[in-house]
């Protein structure tokens, strides 16, 4: 297969959708890979590493889209990219077309062949392409929320982990699952006093037994909540109910209990938010201040570290990346149910149903 890897075009998105070490394993196994000069320069991979790893460089996206029959990125393609595919491309990426009708009708008019990230699913039911995204905000969220608690941050001035003599910092955590999970590891690790809130009786058993007395576990009940985000001086939102507005678990009323300058980190905010007064910002302005609470919003977390994001994108991405290349669209998605489930658009249609009804399309 002639694999093509164009530059990131969206602003402010550094990654890349192959690394050189995937690059290697693609022509390894026999592939064609073209990669835009510059493609990983925002994240110190230079044309030469492409080059070691086998690739031939390109001097524009043009001329990768022309030369390559599957395209690997990672954000949506723009309409300038969207007007370069055809038919006979496949296109491997982050879509989430289900709140971008403008994408999808641009997709299906293209006749691209276009497998999603975000649906790709596992034999447990979870969607492994987006799980290392959800562990980078995880672990970033408890490295922003010290920050922010920094005196000089406008934050209360506590220490995650105390010193001795001095009680620890107390952390809640709402929802416990890939994101809580991480973040429960770091601030563990910082040795503060953590706490995971959640309503699936059966993720809080499974936390007991993973982190054992380093934690402490709670039915994610309104009251419960409400004690909380009182006691707490860092709260971070992480919580998720597949394809569904994340629930408002943290009303203002709630929030003026709070100690001033104590720090929110809501990562659900790329579903809404679980805090009522959350709204989306920026890694330019990533924070705003409500009832003397900092509230850190930022609703593409992983691309402040996009080095770390990129491999761990690509760690994920990779195999299935290789089924695509050496089988072809067809017979990969054949043999794996789970890649299918990526499959958004084909033959100028809509293929996934959540995806078609969220659009109002036909599937
Ligand atoms: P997940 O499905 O692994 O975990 C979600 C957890 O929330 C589950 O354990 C579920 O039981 C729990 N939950 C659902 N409703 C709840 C409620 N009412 N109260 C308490 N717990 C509840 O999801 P994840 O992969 O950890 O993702 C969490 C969120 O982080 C998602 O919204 C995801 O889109 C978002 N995310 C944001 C960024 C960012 O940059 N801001 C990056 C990655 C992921």
């Amino acid at each position: 297969m002639k694999v093509g890897v164009p530059k990131e075009i969206k602003n402010h998105e550094y990654r890349v959708g192959l690394t050189p070490p995937s690059v290697a394993e693609l022509t390894a196994a026999g592939h064609e890979v073209f990669v835009e000069t510059q493609a990983g320069s925002g994240i110190d991979f230079d044309d030469a590493d492409y080059v070691e790893a086998g690739a031939k460089i390109l001097g524009t996206a043009a001329e990768v889209f022309a030369a390559a029959d599957m395209i690997v990125k990672v954000k949506e393609p723009q309409p300038q990219e969207i007007a370069l595919l055809e038919p006979r491309h496949l296109l491997f990426t982050y879509l989430h077309l289900a709140a971008d009708k403008p994408q999808a009708e641009g997709l299906m008019k293209s006749g691209a062949t276009c497998i999603a990230y975000e649906t790709v699913t596992s034999r447990t039911g979870s969607l492994p392409l987006l799980k290392p995204m959800s562990e980078v905000a995880g672990r970033m969220s408890i490295q922003v929320g010290a920050h922010y608690l920094e005196k000089e941050q406008g934050g209360r001035g506590v220490l995650l982990g105390g010193v001795p003599g001095v009680a620890p910092a107390r952390v809640a955590i709402l929802g416990g699952g890939v994101a809580g999970v991480n973040a429960a590891q770091m601030a563990v690790g910082q040795r503060a006093d953590v706490t995971i809130y959640d309503i699936s009786n059966e993720r809080l058993a499974e936390l007991d037994m993973f982190f054992g007395s380093q934690i402490k576990t709670a039915y994610a009940s309104k009251s419960a909540i409400a004690a909380a985000v009182k006691n707490a001086h860092l709260v971070i939102g992480a919580v998720l109910v597949p394809g569904a507005a994340a629930p408002k678990l943290v009303t203002r009323d709630m929030l003026k209990t709070m100690k001033r300058g104590s720090v929110i980190v809501d990562i659900a905010i790329d579903q809404g938010g679980c805090f009522e007064t959350s709204h989306a910002t920026t890694h330019a302005n990533p924070v705003f201040e409500v009832e003397g609470v900092i509230h850190y919003c930022v609703a593409n977390m992983p691309g402040a570290v996009a080095r770390t994001s990129a491999f761990a994108l690509n760690n994920a991405t990779l195999p299935f990346a290789l089924k695509l290349a050496n089988m072809g669209a067809e017979a990969a998605m054949k043999a794996d149910p789970h890649l299918a489930a990526g499959l958004n658009v084909s033959d100028g249609k809509i293929r996934h149903q959540a995806v078609a009804e969220a659009l109002d399309l036909p599937y």
